[in-house]
């Protein structure tokens, strides 16, 4: 109760949110992620683009920046130079982050700049009407695929590494409380950040593919997620259609912002 009174702007409730959409649960994930990570709320700004998740930073109780689409990593880069000792999150789409943001994306992973992108993952562009992204899986349909999608989905995560991201873990609104803890992580490591959250769309996405509802899509989610840890003592055949859960990666590396303000801080003696 607390945390809902702190942390959300109760008056811009009831969200726009379809009931079974996964996005309220992601974003109480993040919320008891900044909790448990102690941040003074002055000193947290959530960045949102454009897209149904994006709306999150609208009810969130903090320093919030509604930016445009596939914008935010812009904003939010202007604002981590200008103010480094902000802690930032970056609210995104799949098709927000990957498609119309994608060359802001891999350039932040590149800088190795002190963000945390929280990507949600849909696998569909939910809120322009059910449109195929980047990280739609080959086959499934979408308004602009009816056929199903042609396209092989990027990998985000293996698309965040080889672009220099030094954080990047995957989970899903199915499993809330390993979600809250990546999140965590994510936040306290220095550097690039990603963490794709898988969430239901049961509307634009599942109910065009015949996924079920709501619960149906969790049930399919949560089954098919495999820890980084397990994963790594199974066979290729056995991991057939999984999905890797967990931190995949997290490495040591400089970070942009602080070491441009620690070459500002040498030039000016
Ligand atoms: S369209 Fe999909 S992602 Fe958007 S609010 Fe509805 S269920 Fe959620």
């Amino acid at each position: 109760m607390q945390l809902t009174q702190d942390f959300l702007r109760t008056k811009k409730l009831p969200h726009i949110w379809c009931p079974g959409c996964g996005n309220g649960i992601v974003t109480a994930a993040l919320v008891r992620a900044i909790e448990r990570a102690g941040y003074d709320q002055r000193e947290v700004v959530i960045v949102s683009g454009i897209g149904c998740s994006s709306r999150a930073a609208g009810y969130l109780n903090f320093n919030t920046l509604h930016t445009t689409h596939g914008r935010a990593l812009a904003f939010a880069t202007g604002l981590k130079m200008a103010r480094p000792e902000l802690t930032l999150f970056v609210i995104m789409g799949d098709g927000d982050c990957s498609a119309i943001g994608g060359n802001h994306f891999i350039h932040s992973a590149r800088r190795n700049i002190d963000l945390n992108a929280i990507v949600v993952n849909n696998h569909i562009y939910g809120m322009t009407g059910g449109q195929h992204s980047p990280l739609t899986p080959t086959g499934m349909k979408a308004t602009t695929a009816p056929g199903g999608t042609l396209e092989r989905a990027f990998d985000l995560l293996e698309l965040a590494k080889g672009a220099g991201a030094t954080f990047g873990a995957r989970g899903n609104a199915a499993q809330p409380r390993q979600l809250e803890q990546l999140i965590t992580r994510a936040a306290k490591h220095k550097g690039f950040s990603v963490v794709e959250a898988l969430s239901p769309c049961p509307i634009a996405y599942g109910r065009r593919n015949k996924l079920g509802g709501a619960v149906e899509m969790l049930k399919g989610m949560k089954e098919s997620s495999v820890a980084v840890e397990r994963a790594a003592e199974m066979d290729e055949a056995d991991l057939e259609g999984k999905t890797l859960n967990g931190v995949l990666f997290s490495i040591d590396a400089p970070e942009f912002s602080s070491e441009y303000h620690r070459m500002i801080k040498k030039d000016h003696g």
